[in-house]
């Protein structure tokens, strides 16, 4: 990930929104709590709408992908652990 990428991941956080997920949503992996949402990120990187799943109390860690993508990784335990990718960059 190019610094530039970086700048466009920190920019992302103005344009972020809940939307509903039609498919429902497994607990946090690492809370355990049901309280998760969709979250959709508004041309993330300059491109096209990108989404990730959250729950309400960690971080967010999931690298934003396609909205089917996110929530099938985010269910099947899959997720590219954003805090890996930025702290890989540094
Ligand atoms: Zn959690």
């Amino acid at each position: 990930m190019k610094p530039s990428d970086l700048t466009a991941l920190n920019e992302t956080a103005q344009r972020i929104s809940i939307v509903s997920s039609s498919v429902p949503l497994e607990s946090c992996p690492e809370c355990g709590t049901s309280e998760v949402r969709l979250n959709r990120v508004s041309r993330f990187a300059g491109g096209d709408d990108a989404y990730y799943v959250a729950c309400t109390i960690c971080e967010p860690r999931q690298f934003p992908d396609s909205r089917e993508d996110a929530v099938r990784d985010w269910n099947q335990r899959q997720i590219i652990d954003l805090r890996e990718v930025l702290n890989a960059s540094r």
